[in-house]
């Protein structure tokens, strides 16, 4: 997997992505990732990459040429037709499934707005993809584009180790994972649940199971609706819903 970045502040896409699991990935040569500073495509003698806003209006708008040439220069080193993913508030929101399917291109371009956003025209010209990684607003697209590239890369085979599989996790059954526990087995008075101490696996599998459908029902009811659930664990968390309201 190829990852391009194009951004106004390379430096913090390569401070947040060179460490641990994803910089391994990197170091690893499992993932390529380059971050491509816009600046250094601008025409303007100043060095400038925005402007004012036509009609007026507050900040300022990241101007499109600069932006296409960043791209062009990316596009004509790849022997393929890659997808272009604009970071904004404005497009599909970012989720495990969308992590797997961009998982599987051969690479990836990204493109950080900042300010008030990027011109229209050059949106309309090289982006395939506008993701939004949540309704609120941040200053920039690098945060979101680190959060898919570690969520994407998470999903490439190799990436992660065995004993760090991404098939618990939550969403990967389109459940929240179960509560997790790790020494000493007894903390502050709170002793970690009997059952995990068991060494009965099937036991520990099925009491996992129960938690993450009470944790699910808790916290994300709505994830209930699409999840593949057996008829009797429906009943199960139906039950389990109809008690909560009594009580
Ligand atoms: N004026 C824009 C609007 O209202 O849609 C918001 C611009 S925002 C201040 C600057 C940049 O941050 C955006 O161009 C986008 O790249 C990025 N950004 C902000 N919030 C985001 C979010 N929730 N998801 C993805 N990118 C976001």
């Amino acid at each position: 997997m190829e990852y391009y970045v194009m951004t106004l502040f390379p430096d913090m896409i390569a401070s947040g992505l060179n460490t641990s699991i994803i910089g391994r990935a990197i170091e690893d040569g499992k993932i390529y990732l380059e971050s491509v500073n816009i600046r250094d495509f601008t025409k303007d003698k100043h060095g400038r990459t925005d402007d004012y806003p036509y009609g007026g209006g507050a900040g300022m708008v990241m101007q499109a040429q600069p932006i296409y040439d960043c791209y062009q220069s990316i596009r004509s080193r790849l022997p393929y037709q890659p997808r272009v993913i604009y970071l904004t508030p404005q497009g599909r929101v970012f989720d495990q499934q969308m992590a797997k399917e961009f998982a599987r291109a051969e690479g990836l371009v990204f493109l950080c707005g900042h300010y008030e956003g990027v011109d229209e025209r050059v949106l309309n010209e090289i982006v395939t993809d506008p993701v939004s990684i949540g309704d609120f607003v941040l200053t920039g697209g690098e945060l979101p584009a680190m959060c898919m590239i570690d969520a994407i890369s998470r999903m490439i085979p190799g990436v992660l180790h065995n004993e760090e599989s991404a098939e618990d996790d939550s969403f990967g059954d389109g459940l929240l994972e179960f509560p997790q526990y790790s020494r000493p087995e007894e903390w502050r008075g709170i002793h970690v649940p009997d059952i995990l101490l068991s060494g009965d696996h099937a036991r520990v599998d099925a009491w996992r199971r129960e938690q993450s459908l009470i944790r699910t029902a808790d916290r994300r009811p709505d994830l209930l609706k699409t999840a593949p659930l057996s008829p009797k664990e429906r009943c199960f968390i139906e039950n389990y819903l109809a008690n909560k309201k009594d009580m």
